[in-house]
């Protein structure tokens, strides 16, 4: 079995859903006592938000570049960044290791090519909303890319920095984001992807008619499937 190196932290609220679910897919293909052969990395999270608020992408590609050479250094096979908005820096992070990281936007698009999506829903912060480096996999992959109208985003945003990163669930924005892919859903989404690895604590499959395509889940289990060789 390979190593499955985690870069986490980001937040740990999200980190921990990883955890499981690389362990519950190997316990699932292999049975009886098996799980996970993981490396961890958890930053401080303050460290990065920081950087994302001042625009100092480089420091934090630095940051995240460090953790992944020790994942390196400590056995990893491969590398998965666990969360979304940080894959803005995968090639600054790349270029300094010379093992794979596992892209979460481009396991996205296998997953909506596999079911058939051609136009998603895009959920995440408004720098994966807003900028180009993550819809440009999906768009790559043939998939357009819907994102909400400013004010669902800004609010979108808010929910995960100031809730959901900090470990706060709440039903009333829950409630919201429903209504946000609702209109999305209106103006012809065939899916929604949560591209956020924080809003799948909030938002299932069971909430919304509309196919949800989670990337934590997705990232996880792509991770825990290359780790066994399938
Ligand atoms: N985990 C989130 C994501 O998937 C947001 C936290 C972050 O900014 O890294 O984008």
């Amino acid at each position: 079995m390979k190593a499955i190196g985690l870069i986490g932290g980001m937040s740990w609220e999200s980190t921990v859903s990883y955890y499981q679910i690389v362990n519950r897919i190997i316990k699932y293909q292999l049975g009886g006592f098996h799980s996970a052969k993981v490396l961890l990395y958890s930053v401080d999270f303050a460290e990065i938000e920081e950087c994302q608020a001042s625009g100092d992408w480089e420091k934090s590609a630095d940051i995240l570049a460090s953790a992944a050479i020790n994942l390196e250094k400590a056995g990893a096979d491969f590398v998965l960044i666990c969360t979304n908005t940080m894959h803005k820096v995968v090639p600054q992070i790349q270029q300094k290791i010379n093992i794979p990281i596992i892209h979460i936007a481009q396991a996205a698009a296998e997953e909506l090519i596999k079911n058939n999506i051609t136009k998603t829903a895009l959920l995440g912060t408004k720098y994966t909303m807003q900028q180009d480096f993550y819809k440009e996999k999906l768009i790559a992959a043939g998939i357009d890319v819907l994102i909400p109208d400013d004010n669902d985003m800004e609010f979108i945003n808010h929910v995960i920095y100031d809730e959901l990163c900090l470990g706060v669930i709440s039903n009333d924005s829950k409630a919201e984001l429903l209504r946000i892919i609702d209109k999305l859903s209106d103006r012809g989404a065939q899916g929604v992807v949560l591209g956020c690895t924080e809003i799948g604590l909030l938002i299932k499959q069971e909430d919304t008619p509309l196919p949800v395509f989670d990337t934590t889940l997705i990232h996880a289990t792509k991770a825990a499937m290359l780790a066994i060789g399938k």
